[in-house]
């Protein structure tokens, strides 16, 4: 995974230490280019980039990889702000600094008018067409991109109420704690392994947990339906 500085740099840091590069804006993109010519089609490398860091410096790196016959994989982290530096406007968003409405810039037409048709757009929320969105894009010998479409929590202020927790028929297998999620801690109490504990205030209700859930352990609240 290569990637630059971004909100999505502290994915380097366990327990998702799912980040294996960082060198400055939109370098990622040139890197998982160079990757996959040293390395061959079949490498698995991929690049990830924030939203507003591409249209900043990654947009020319998407443009060498469909001119010099590329086949890598760019995944666009669209959470509709600048989030690192404190929620920016950028021209993805259509609002310019001062706030008023400008011209909305079109990730995927953008993408595809550089030369790449491979693409795809997903609610990051919804793990199992994230997965397969990833799975295609990977394994396609053209390069591709997978723009994963989701406004950042801290702008929308999307709340939903926790999930419900079966502490009975939780296994302690830990996959809700290794999502990385802030809301949740893994408590000992002497068992054999940890148990997760979700901080309601912090949680948003995403239901990601839930759907990482082998057993069905988490669970979204009877009105919000099934995760
Ligand atoms: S529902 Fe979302 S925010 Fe809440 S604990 Fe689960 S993963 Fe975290
Ligand atoms: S994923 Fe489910 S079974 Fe595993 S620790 Fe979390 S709640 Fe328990």
């Amino acid at each position: 995974m290569t990637g630059d500085i971004g909100c999505y740099t502290l994915g380097a840091l366990p327990p998702l230490a799912s980040l294996h590069t960082c060198l400055c804006m939109g370098a990622g993109i040139g890197q998982v280019h160079g990757m996959q010519k040293v390395r061959g089609t079949d490498a698995r490398a991929v690049a990830v980039i924030g939203d507003s860091t591409f249209v900043h410096s990654g947009i020319t790196g998407l443009v060498n990889i469909a001119y010099n016959n590329g086949g890598s994989t760019v995944v666009i982290l669209d959470n509709g702000t600048t989030a690192m530096t404190g929620g920016q406007p950028h021209p993805g968003t259509g609002m310019t600094l001062s706030g008023e409405p400008g011209r909305r810039l079109d990730f995927e037409a953008l993408v595809r008018a550089v030369g790449i048709e491979n693409v795809a757009v997903v609610d990051p929320y919804d793990l199992e067409a994230t997965e397969e969105a990833l799975r295609q894009a990977i394994e396609s010998p053209e390069p591709a991109v997978v723009i994963a479409r989701r406004q950042c929590v801290l702008l929308s202020r999307e709340r939903e109420s926790p999930p419900e927790f079966d502490l009975e028929a939780c296994t302690r297998c830990g996959r809700c704690i290794s999502i990385g999620c802030p809301a949740i801690s893994a408590v000992d109490d002497g068992g054999d392994r940890p148990f997760p504990q979700i901080d309601e205030e912090m949680c948003t209700g995403c239901m990601l947990c839930a759907q990482v859930c082998p057993v069905g352990a988490l669970k979204a609240p009877a009105e919000q339906g099934e995760a």
